[in-house]
């Protein structure tokens, strides 16, 4: 049987894992770490980078990095970096080939089937984009799955005998979702979902660096176009500002100059954990409206759930456990590591599509996000009003699902009718996302008021498929709806396929040389101007060791370099990789 990997593509990182002797197992990236940042680089050569050396890049050349590209999914905006140009999925093709790579690499096989996560929130142009990505990075991905979901796999699989009510609350790096559930004798019925795709852990460090710069009297938006590096800088100082919180009372954050040096004698801003809390306290309360929607949806009362599950890296800020205490009135549980129970319940997912033996014993339902339904007219007294919408599938249905409903046609000797199809919650069609159409034709000629009858059924991958019957010809008009990305047609994807190609894909074994490489480059932003030139030379000498081929040079380049860093206090970790202070 070929392998097939269970991915979750984050906002800020993304993890990749496989189920192996009966276990969900994770996959180290050619740094060692299960963790590959979601960010993507474009070096001066043109070479990719992709993930922590990318991230590094980050501070020092933000103009040729991409990052949280996930909250553009299933939009037309466009990146440009390094000179080229990249729509969201192009982006996270990138950081998935990367996974793909490194899974190829821990399986000796070739890896070509995989399972996406998304936010439960996450609407059809959004998933689409999700399933485009991955077959831009050569993956057949069989099954787009939400995270919440794949958390509750993960909790389903190592609590098989339980019988619970869940709740399981995933705010990561830019999306938030609620997800209801119940275990019963190993099977995990979804109930309820909710979500958010605009809030996450990015906007709490751009709440502290917006009030950082305030303090220094710089206004973001004009800083982000004028001093971009002093930005990038600052950003990673606050973000690291923001996880000291969760654990100290306070957090000291160190001022750049505008090129994003921090100078010794640099500036500081201390930040208590008490004004952290009252900056970000708008966004706390954001988390109250889908919490408070997913649990009405599954008619459970909140003191009524036996666990909540918290999933994503930004739920553990103490400010958001705080109100799920208060909310929910236990303390919630994080028995598993949050950034890993998503990727972890892909590779259950996985193994229960390939009837792996280990999980036969378990099955899951899952819910439709939104409502789905078409447009119809509606008749106030003589006044007819178009426009308005009609829900064939309400959200939070089981699926797969299939509903039929009868609308009628509004005019006498009317010949046809154009059967819109949308996806959301608003009143009128207009409010919602058109997702296609479907043209009925062929009506005899008649008085007002024929039945057509329209079905949609959905299934777990997100496929809609559309039905219109005419009962008076018999006549039956159908579409699948399943590409609403941008990029639709074949030729668009071949050429996007090609356009990534061109690009030189940096080989994983030389990653950790060029990590080491952005790294040293960040540390010449810290030090001193002669320590500076010193370093300077050494990192050439290093780059010119790797072009020349010449394995003793470049050896011995490499310990110069980890050496001279090391003097200037920055040391390197050769078991985890990592490098501090
Ligand atoms: P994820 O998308 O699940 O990887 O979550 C990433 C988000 O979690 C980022 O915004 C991180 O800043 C945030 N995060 C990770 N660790 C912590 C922590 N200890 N305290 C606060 N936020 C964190």
């Amino acid at each position: 049987m070929t392998a097939m990997i269970g991915i979750d593509l984050g906002t800020s990182n993304s993890l990749c894992a496989v189920f192996e002797d009966g276990q969900p197992k994770l996959i180290p990236n050619s740094l060692g770490s299960v963790l590959t940042p979601s960010v993507v680089s474009i070096s001066e050569d043109q070479r990719v980078l992709v993930g922590a050396a990318a991230k590094e890049c980050r501070v020092t050349q933000p103009e040729r990095c991409a990052w949280v590209f996930k909250r553009l999914m299933g939009t037309d905006r466009k990146v440009e970096i390094g000179g080229h140009v990249f729509n969201a999925p192009e982006l996270s093709s990138l950081v998935l080939k990367s996974l793909k790579e490194d899974a190829e690499a821990y399986l000796g096989e070739e890896v070509q089937e995989a399972i996406i996560t998304v936010p439960a929130y996450f609407n059809d142009n959004q998933r689409n984009a999700t399933k485009l990505a991955g077959e831009l990075a050569g993956l057949n991905v069989r099954r787009i799955i939400n995270e919440p979901t794949a958390a509750a796999l993960t909790y389903g699989f190592h609590d098989r005998g339980a019988e619970k009510k869940l709740i399981v609350i995933d705010l990561g790096g830019g999306t938030f979702d609620v997800t209801a559930m119940e275990i019963f004798e190993g099977t995990l019925e979804i109930i309820s979902t909710a979500g958010e795709s605009m809030l996450g852990g990015e906007d709490f460090t751009d709440r502290l660096l917006g009030r950082v710069l305030k303090a220094q009297q710089i206004q973001l938006e004009i800083a982000e176009v004028k001093h971009p590096l002093l930005v990038s800088r600052l950003r990673q100082e606050c973000e690291a500002a923001k996880c000291t919180l969760a654990t100290n009372s306070e957090a000291i954050i160190r001022i750049p100059d505008i090129q994003g040096k921090l100078a010794e004698d640099a500036l500081t801003h201390t930040i208590t954990r008490d004004e952290f809390l009252e900056m970000v306290d708008p966004l706390v309360k954001r988390l109250a409206r889908p919490i408070a929607k997913a649990v009405r949806d599954s008619r459970i009362a909140p003191t009524d759930f036996h666990s909540v599950i918290l999933v994503g890296g930004a739920t553990r800020m103490e400010a958001v456990r705080d109100f799920i205490r208060s909310f929910f009135g236990v303390e919630p549980l994080c028995s598993h590591n949050p950034d890993e129970v998503v990727a972890l319940g892909a590779a259950v997912q996985a193994a229960l599509m390939q009837d792996d033996k280990a999980v036969d014993d378990m099955i899951m339902t899952d819910v439709c996000p939104f409502t789905l339904g078409t447009e119809i007219i509606k008749e106030f007294g003589r006044r007819r009003v178009d426009g308005y919408y009609f829900p064939i599938i309400h959200r939070n249905t089981t699926i797969p699902v299939s509903r039929e409903e009868i609308v009628y046609t509004a005019d006498p000797n009317q010949r046809q009718v154009r059967v819109g199809v949308y996806q959301g919650e608003g009143r009128k069609v207009e409010d919602n996302l058109f997702l296609g159409e479907l043209e009925v034709t062929g009506i005899p000629p008649g008085p007002s008021g024929k039945p057509i009858h329209i079905r949609f059924t959905y299934d777990l991958n997100g496929i809609l498929e559309v039905e219109a019957y005419l009962p008076e010809t018999g006549k039956k008009f159908m579409t699948v709806l399943t590409q609403h990305a941008k990029l639709d047609s074949r030729s668009d994807i071949n050429a996007a396929v090609e356009k990534l190609q061109k690009l030189k894909f940096y080989p994983r074994d030389d990653v950790k040389n060029q990590h080491l490489i952005q790294f040293a480059e960040r540390v010449i932003g810290e030090v001193s101007p002669f320590q500076r030139d010193d370093l300077e030379m050494v990192i050439d000498q290093f780059e010119q060791s790797m072009a020349s081929g010449d394995r003793e040079w470049f050896e011995r380049a490499r310990e110069n370099l980890l050496t001279i860093l090391a003097e200037l206090g920055f040391c390197y970790d050769e078991d985890d990789q990592e490098f501090s202070p």
